[in-house]
């Protein structure tokens, strides 16, 4: 991933004709499992991974800032005295954003200078793996430092939900930036969206000689909104009904009476937050007391929870996952938010070869668009790079 490295400090160099004073980087993530449970107060289980976004950055000696990226030809130009969520808008909302949201955090945006930023960033956009997430992280953890402002890590993560939520205009919740912030070397995060508790917990995939391998089936998830959208009404709507403020409120305990209480297509929207939340329960459980090669069945039941009850699939993220198993991985399920973006497969080491000839068959054979695959480590969360 160093290879981000010198070609960020020359983009910054290209677009602003100086040095920067330093890179930071913040990793995308990978959701092992624990899908639409954010936003119910419920669990999940994500990792930061070694694609990431870095940054270069330098401050200025006046109120500018300017923001560039290796994406785009375009830099954007804003005064700090300017910005707010109604000035920011595109790509650069998420850099501006994070600025802006630091500044509701408590920083004092009328004492700091300003700063020329270039990103950089070999996250895919839109597969599921949170470049923007990625953004927010590295920018914060850069505008933290020069800006002298020693926040820790569990308020950057508010300040990167903030930018998304109000700047971005994305209604998300802390999965990604405690990921991207949280994340170590081979663990995941284990993460409580009630309380913002969180844990990081080994994942021992080396010494189990496994990997994870993502399938982005290129289906793009942007135009998913009214999808995302109405689960998230339907899971408020069976909170009401169950007579509970949010659905972490029960447990699968609760679901006899859900099944009474609620219209079918709700009950199935309930019954996937109450398993799913018991899912990643249950891997954190089996992880520490089997290990990693004993997760599958747990993913597998956690993509038919998406598929069939919450009905976030879509026919190249079923395919992707149903002939990943039939080569090998031990348990796949679709990834991030649904209606398109990546499946993961945890698959032995020796057999990621097979598990990709045979993707890529039977996506040929389906007619479907061509997936990038790749194998994705558990790695740090945001830092300093240099
Ligand atoms: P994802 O699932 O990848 O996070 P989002 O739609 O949330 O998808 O975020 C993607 C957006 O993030 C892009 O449309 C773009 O505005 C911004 N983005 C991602 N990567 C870059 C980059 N390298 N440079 C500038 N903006 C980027
Ligand atoms: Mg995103």
């Amino acid at each position: 991933m160093n290879d981000t490295t010198p070609s960020t400090t020359s983009g910054f160099r290209d677009r602003f004709d100086r040095e920067p004073a330093g890179l930071w980087f913040g990793p995308g993530r990978v959701n092992l499992i624990g899908e639409h449970t954010d936003y119910n107060d419920g669990f999940v289980f994500p990792f930061a991974i070694n694609r990431r976004a870095v940054v270069a950055l330098a401050l200025r000696d006046d109120r500018m800032l300017r923001v560039a990226s290796s994406f785009t030809e375009e830099i954007v130009e804003i005064s700090l005295d300017d910005l707010s969520p109604e000035t920011v808008s595109g790509w650069s909302a998420y850099p501006l954003g994070v600025a802006w949201a630091l500044g509701q955090k408590g920083a004092d945006l009328s004492a700091v200078i300003g700063f020329d930023i270039f990103i950089d960033s070999d996250v895919p956009i839109g597969a599921g793996l949170s470049s923007s997430a990625a953004i927010e992280c590295a920018t914060a953890v850069a505008l933290d430092e020069v800006w002298n402002l020693g926040f820790d890590k569990q308020v950057l993560v508010r300040v990167g939900q903030l930018a998304e939520n109000e700047v971005v205009g994305a209604p998300t919740g802390i999965l990604d930036q405690s990921a991207s912030l949280l994340g170590e070397t081979d663990s995941a995060v284990f993460l409580d969206c009630r309380s913002f508790e969180s844990e990081v917990i080994p994942l021992g995939f080396d010494d189990a000689g496994l990997e994870l391998l993502v399938i982005d089936t290129k289906v793009s998830h942007a135009h998913a909104t009214g999808g995302y959208a109405s689960r998230r009404a339907s899971c408020e709507t069976g909170a009401r009904l169950m007579g509970v403020s949010s659905l972490r409120d029960l447990t699968v305990d609760g679901l006899p009476r859900a099944a009474t209480t609620l219209d079918d297509e709700t009950f199935r929207r309930v019954r996937h937050i109450l398993t799913e939340n018991q899912r990643v329960l249950d891997t954190v459980r089996v992880l520490r007391e089997e290990g990693p090669g004993a997760i599958g069945a747990l993913l597998d039941a956690s993509h038919a929870s998406m598929r069939d009850d919450f009905e976030i699939s879509v026919p190249e993220l079923d395919l992707a996952v149903d002939t990943a198993r039939a080569a090998g991985a031990l348990g796949a399920r679709m990834t991030g938010g649904g209606f398109g973006g990546s499946a993961i497969a945890l698959t032995p080491h020796a057999l990621i070869p097979a598990v990709q000839h045979a993707v890529s068959e039977a996506f040929a054979a389906a007619g479907f668009t061509a997936p990038d695959m790749f194998v994705v480590r558990a790695a740090a969360g945001a830092a300093r790079l240099s």
